[in-house]
């Protein structure tokens, strides 16, 4: 299997509630390695950016609303098959549907505060990494 790279983003109901730090040890505990990060806010517009593949979806506008409401934590998560990975760690989107132990079942808190972002494909994961790391801030 090859070794990937995934953006993730700890979102802001997780970043108010002192989470970032048990969210990465469970990204480590499963063999990714962080190779990027930072915390910053999005503005709207930046969120509307990010998530334009949803914005036709009824849940857009306030999607946006929230992943602007405050800081989030991203970061490139590196290893091998990264994307499966990290979707197995994070569990599905609607954390009262996650299985047990992944990060939106013990952390999540509905299908839209559900504490974790994760690229879905190689293609998205190149394109969303790009969107908040330059080259030289990937190590
Ligand atoms: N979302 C929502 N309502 C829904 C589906 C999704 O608010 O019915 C939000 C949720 O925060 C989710 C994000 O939109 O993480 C992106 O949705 P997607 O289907 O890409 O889910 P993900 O890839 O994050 O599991
Ligand atoms: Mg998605």
């Amino acid at each position: 299997m090859a070794i990937e790279r995934t953006l993730s983003i700890v979102k802001p109901d997780a970043v108010g509630r002192n989470l970032i730090g048990e969210i990465l040890r469970k990204f480590e505990a499963a063999g990714l390695r962080i190779a990027a990060g930072k915390l910053l806010r999005l503005t709207p517009e930046r969120a509307q950016a990010f998530y334009a593949v949803h914005k036709a979806r009824p849940f857009f506008q306030g999607l946006c609303e929230y992943m602007s409401s405050g800081a989030i934590f991203v970061s490139v998560l590196e290893g091998e098959n990264a994307i499966a990975r990290n979707r197995e760690v994070m569990g599905a989107t609607d954390p009262a549907k996650a299985a047990p132990g992944t990060i939106r079942k013990e952390f999540g808190q509905d299908i839209e505060q559900n504490a974790v972002h994760g690229s879905d494909a190689p293609e998205t994961a190149a394109m969303e990494i790009a969107f908040f790391f330059k080259p030289d801030e990937i190590l």
